[in-house]
């Protein structure tokens, strides 16, 4: 069997990268405003076990077309992958037919942002202070608070995380003049967009 260039990989999602592409971003084929980052311990869609788990370890990706998960290097008219050439392992071992290669390398050799990252001094402290205090272990317990007895610690735990989330991509994009979209990258996505409780929050501080 070959590929028929149906497009239906593309159409549910980028690649995940792994240690062989990180040459890609290096030398700038791939750019960091293309990436998020799924953060450790963010819940997410494993596509080989089939069910949602926190992952282990920094997931970078090539983000979705908005509000959809096409990737955004898919040329929908010609049903084409527009980075052909320079496209990512995962892409380059997928065969929809037979999905052996891609088991095998899926949760092997993933990159990292320290593998990006480690280098560039104050960035780095940066990025690792934010994990510390915008740990997703930590917010699935606040989140698990806020139906007991502390929730008003509870949830105001969560929007200073918030706040403190929203303020240091802010805070790098003024000082450092970087693209607001490679945030998305650097700190994973906003936590506004992966907690959803906090309108709830904001609601209810409203109505105190
Ligand atoms: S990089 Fe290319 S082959 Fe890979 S998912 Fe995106 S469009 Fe498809």
């Amino acid at each position: 069997m070959k590929c028929t260039r149906c497009g239906t990989c593309c159409k549910k999602g980028g690649p995940s990268f792994h240690l062989e592409d990180k040459p890609l971003i290096e030398n700038g084929i791939i750019l960091l405003k293309s990436l998020y980052t799924l953060r450790k311990g963010e819940s997410a869609y494993d596509n080989v076990r089939g069910y949602v788990s926190p992952v282990p370890s920094d997931i970078i990706k090539i983000k979705g077309r908005k509000n959809r998960h096409t990737c955004i290097f898919f040329d929908e008219n010609e049903s084409a992958c527009t980075i052909y050439e320079n496209r990512p392992l995962e892409c380059r071992v997928l065969a929809c037919w037979d999905t052996r290669e891609i088991e095998q390398v899926y949760s092997q050799n993933r990159l990292t942002r320290k593998e990006l990252l480690f280098n560039i001094a104050g960035l780095w402290e940066l990025i690792e202070e934010h994990q510390f205090r915008c740990d997703y272990d930590n917010i699935r317990q606040l989140v698990k608070a806020l139906s007991g007895d502390r929730r008003e610690e509870a949830r105001q735990n969560l929007l200073e995380m918030l706040q403190y989330d929203a303020d240091i991509r802010e805070l790098v994009v003024e000082k450092s003049g970087i693209a607001p979209e490679i945030t998305d990258f650097l700190f994973g996505r906003a936590l506004s967009e992966t907690i959803s409780p906090r309108n709830q929050f904001q609601q209810e501080q409203k109505g105190q």
